[in-house]
């Protein structure tokens, strides 16, 4: 039997994990941290309270992840919520972007010319001209928008500064934890092709409830069902080569662990610190590798004493700073406080100004955008716990330009692979389908090598 080792136990190594067990390989994955699902990671704190890494939402059009949820049995924790996106803005002002569903593409996207009120009709057809040759045809115009930010892009179609402050700057926020003028125009505009084609594209479903118990742990009960063996608290320290120069093993901790091939499924400022300085002397593809680092994001927890919405759904925090939020009594009902009261979760970007501020400083700033976007409740409540949990670097930064140097899974060594958000050949760029979509690819790349190589 051939063995795979893999490091890193997020959703891409899980993922490959899971494909490698499939088809009959022995599987070892190393995880550095105590817990599994890297970003996706969820623990309860003290008091029993499930503390999240960060808010994560399904959207209705990813495949390779919930193809891996229904075969490990995760698909039933999904919980499906109306296909809108609600903005809410200071002063207490909403808007709705809404999808309807059962009508063809464009014809589901209508009804925005009359909700999104908070732009003129003529913006909106503005907007919908510009983005004609993103919707339509093979993707090429997208494709072709890597070198300028997606900023640059949105002022070269000559559309205006309340479409990019309004409605663009929570969607990058939420998307990428970045602004429009730091994220390339392509990543931007494929998304929106991705999400804006399917009458289903954008809407989203929560976990019934934490990501733990709903998605990391159904993957790991079927990886060592199928004889896969999963080590926590197990650091990949090094990458051991041989003489030809390929990998001989994985040092963990300070163990050598050898298998016949060797996958790498960490974040890629982690992924950096362990490539063999000879090969990014050798080889482009690692030296390019450089390239790439995390953004840094912050999710935060307020448990209320009362209830903020009835909105049980994804919200958008129009003003920046809390680009997307959520009642969890509502949307994730195992994480109901008993109390009924609000379970407020909120993404918190762009974050690289506010990593000096203490968790206390944090979330009056949080909470005061609260009772800005909620005038009359807000200030009603008060917040009786909170959690902060900071991630210096989290999803690459597809800056401009970045796209060529996104690595294939496959390495020019010939027993190593590469998988994570940030290796290229799937649609969806660092996010859990992403992540799951390499870990797939990479699963497929090493069974190809492995029975080159059969004995
Ligand atoms: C706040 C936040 C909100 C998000 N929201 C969404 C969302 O709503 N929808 C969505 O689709 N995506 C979302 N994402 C993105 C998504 O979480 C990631 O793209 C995805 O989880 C990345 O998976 P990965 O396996 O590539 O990497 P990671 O999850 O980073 O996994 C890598 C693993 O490698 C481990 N590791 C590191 N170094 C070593 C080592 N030396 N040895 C062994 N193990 C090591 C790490 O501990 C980690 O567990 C969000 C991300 C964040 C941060």
């Amino acid at each position: 039997m051939k063995k795979v080792l893999i490091a890193g136990g997020g959703l891409a190594g899980l993922a490959a994990a899971y494909d490698l067990t499939q088809a009959g390989c022995a599987v070892e994955l190393f995880e550095a941290r105590e817990i599994l699902g890297g970003k996706v990671s969820a623990w309860k704190d003290a008091d029993g309270d499930w503390i999240e890494s960060g808010l994560h939402v399904f959207f209705g059009c990813y495949e390779e992840l919930f193809t891996l949820m229904r075969a490990v049995g995760a698909d039933t924790y999904l919980r499906w919520k109306a296909p809108v996106c609600h903005f809410t803005l200071p002063g207490g002002v909403t808007y709705d972007i809404v999808s309807w569903r059962g009508m063809p593409f464009p014809l589901h996207l209508l009804p925005n010319l009359v909700t999104a009120n908070q732009f003129s009709l003529p913006e909106k057809l503005a907007y919908g001209r510009a983005l004609l040759p993103v919707l339509f045809g093979d993707g090429r115009h997208a494709d072709a928008q890597d070198d300028i930010s997606y900023a640059e892009w949105h002022r070269r179609q000559g559309l205006g500064d309340n479409l990019l402050g309004g409605m663009l700057l929570p969607q990058t926020l939420a998307l990428k934890f970045l602004p429009p003028d730091e994220l390339s125009a392509q990543v931007v505009l494929n998304v929106f092709r991705l999400f804006l084609r399917r009458d289903d594209g954008f809407q989203v479903a929560f976990l019934e409830g934490s990501p733990e118990e709903c998605l990391t742990q159904p993957l790991v009960r079927a990886i060592e069902r199928a004889g896969g063996r999963i080590q926590v608290k197990a650091k990949v320290k090094r990458i051991e080569l041989d003489a030809a120069g390929q990998v001989r093993g994985f040092v963990v901790n300070d163990t050598l662990h050898t298998g016949d091939a060797y996958l790498c499924a960490l974040p890629v400022h982690q992924m950096n610190r362990l490539i063999p300085e000879v090969w990014r002397a050798q080889y482009p593809y690692f030296a390019d590798l450089r390239h790439f680092v995390g953004v840094p994001v912050m999710n935060v927890q307020l448990w209320l004493d009362g209830r903020l919405t009835e909105r049980d759904n994804l919200l958008f925090g129009g003003a920046g700073l809390t680009p997307v939020y959520a009642d969890m009594r509502l949307t994730t009902p195992r994480y109901a406080p008993a109390s009924g009261n609000t379970l407020l979760e909120a993404v918190v970007a762009p974050a690289r100004d506010l990593f000096h501020l203490s968790d206390a400083e944090i979330i009056a700033v949080v909470w005061e955008r609260m009772k800005a976007y909620y005038p009359t409740v807000a200030p009603r409540l008060n917040v009786v716990k909170s959690s902060v949990v900071r991630i210096p670097q989290s999803v690459y930064h597809p800056k401009p330009g970045i796209e060529r140097y996104r690595p294939a899974q496959v390495s020019p060594i010939a027993n190593f692979f590469l998988a994570g958000g940030f290796t290229r050949g799937h649609r969806f760029f660092d996010s859990m389908e992403g992540a799951t979509a390499s870990g797939r690819l990479a699963a497929k790349a090493i069974l190809c090598y492995l029975s080159r190589n059969a004995p």
